[in-house]
């Protein structure tokens, strides 16, 4: 595949980024591209032939860290055999969270950078090149990263990513995101708006505002007040072009009464929310540091039917946290029941070292997970395909994203970011047409463009 061009049109040299893990981190590698490109690097689709390859890890489960190690092997194997000037560098999480250990099990490595250091690859890169040694770049400082990035992006596509508060203060005790992304720090309105309006000037006409507590966004506005996430929507959603919005990751200790109202009255904020709860059990989410009881979570899900009644509500949960006992799970399985999702994503605790639930006692055995894993999956995904069921019939604002697999088909979103499948020309790209939904299944949605 030929390189994508550049913008200052000197294609010298080609680069390789391969994404593990959450939005942040599809947010992150696309600007690691913006980075490249002004020293030449256009971004390639295979690693075969690539001058530089960049593997943005994700450490927040075990299983997620050990899939880094096998692509090295494999690297090490096949690409760089066959082309030995070829560079390798881990970014992400797993570079932050073990740094120079990584070097020691795969030397293939040339280049070791955590999430807050991106931004200095062209010195890393020319470092490595004239073989100064390797690198190991881990520092934190999240403001400078997102003061020398470029404030223009390259837009892929229709719908975007843009981080506007990155890092947490929580300390869940099961989660290495406080290690690993560092202390919260929201960006400034003025950097949020100008990167908003470069991707409305390319076409993009959908933005998901992402963070790791993305309610926990605040910042000096225009106006000189404090300004929190409701704000900032209602201020990006004036851009001319971008005719939808979303946030994520919720946290229910941070959604405020001006989110939930702005969730009401801001048409182009689209009926979706992920709002995890990780456990139904109080005693759980105490033993989690999660800092809020279930009724607490209940009462803000009412609150924000209320407010929206369309919402297609997402969940985040964890079986098997240590001490979870039969009961505790059942309360999981009760708020499942109880709450309703449309969509979810589910996951047997993993030892993470370092956190603190690695070292309390009455940790669950593997298969004790792996059965409350499946029970609990079976009623996630049975709401889910009910939710997609009770579309059938009715006419949704399609986002098309691209081409699907099957001839002629194309693919976009629902306003509830349901997959979506229907046949229509290649010049429907980009738009958001009018789509009747025919039938449905636990993850996508099939239908035909409405007639008129
Ligand atoms: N900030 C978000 C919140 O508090 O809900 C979540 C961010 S985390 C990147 C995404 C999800 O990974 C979490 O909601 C949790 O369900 C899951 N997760 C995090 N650490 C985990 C662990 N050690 N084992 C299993 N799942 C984990
Ligand atoms: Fe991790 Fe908890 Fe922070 Fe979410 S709120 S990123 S789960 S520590």
């Amino acid at each position: 595949m030929a390189p994508r061009p550049v913008p200052n049109g000197k294609n010298t040299k080609s680069v390789f980024i391969k994404t593990y893990g959450c939005q942040m981190n599809v947010y992150d590698s696309e600007r690691m591209a913006d980075v490249l490109a002004p020293i030449g690097y256009a971004a390639v689709d295979t690693p075969d032939h690539a001058d530089l390859v960049i593997l943005n890890t994700c450490h927040i489960r075990e299983k997620a860290a050990e899939k880094v190690y096998s692509e090295l092997g494999r690297i090490r194997k096949h690409q760089k055999s066959n082309n030995p000037d070829m560079k390798v560098a881990v970014a992400g999480c797993v570079a932050q969270a073990e740094g120079a250990e990584i070097k020691r099990r795969a030397p293939v490595v040339d280049m070791v950078l955590g999430p807050q250091t991106y931004h200095r690859l062209p010195e890393m890169i020319a470092k490595v090149t004239r073989e100064t040694g390797d690198v190991l770049e881990t520092d934190f400082d999240t403001v400078e990263k997102f003061d020398a990035l470029p404030a223009g992006r390259n837009a892929k596509g229709y719908s975007a990513f843009l981080t506007v508060q990155e890092g947490c203060d929580k300390f869940c005790t099961f989660c290495v995101v406080p290690y690993t992304r560092g202390a919260e720090v929201s960006r400034p309105v003025d950097q949020i708006v100008a990167e908003a309006r470069s991707l409305a000037s390319q076409g993009v006409r959908e933005i998901t505002l992402i963070g790791q507590n993305v309610d926990a966004y605040h910042a000096d506005g225009p106006d000189g007040s404090q300004w929190g996430l409701g704000n900032l929507i209602r201020h990006l959603a004036k851009i001319g072009g971008i005719d939808r919005m979303r946030f994520t990751t919720s946290h229910p200790r941070d959604m405020d009464a001006d989110l939930i109202e702005t969730l009401a009255t801001e048409p182009k904020l689209m009926p979706y929310l992920h709002l995890p709860v990780q456990a139904g059990s109080d005693r759980v989410l105490d033993a989690m540091n999660r800092g809020h009881t279930y009724a607490h979570y209940r009462d803000l899900i009412a609150r924000i039917r209320a407010a929206r009644p369309d919402i297609a509500l997402s969940g985040d949960f964890i079986v098997g946290f240590p001490g979870e006992t039969d009961q505790d799970f059942e309360d999981t399985m009760n708020c499942v029941r109880e709450i309703g999702y449309a969509s979810s994503f589910s996951f047997k605790y993993s030892v993470r070292p370092g956190t603190p639930g690695a070292s309390l006692p009455r940790q669950v055995p593997e298969d004790v997970k792996s059965e409350r894993l499946k029970r609990l999956q079976e009623l996630l995904y049975m709401q889910q395909r009910e939710w997609n069921e009770s579309l059938i019939g009715k006419t949704l604002d399609v986002l098309v994203e691209g081409t699907a697999r099957g001839d002629g088909q194309l693919f976009g979103r629902s306003p509830y970011l349901t997959g979506t499948h229907f046949d229509g020309p290649e010049e429907l790209i980009g738009q958001i047409v009018p789509v009747t939904i025919t039938s449905a299944g636990v993850n996508s949605l099939v239908g035909s463009i409405a007639k008129t």
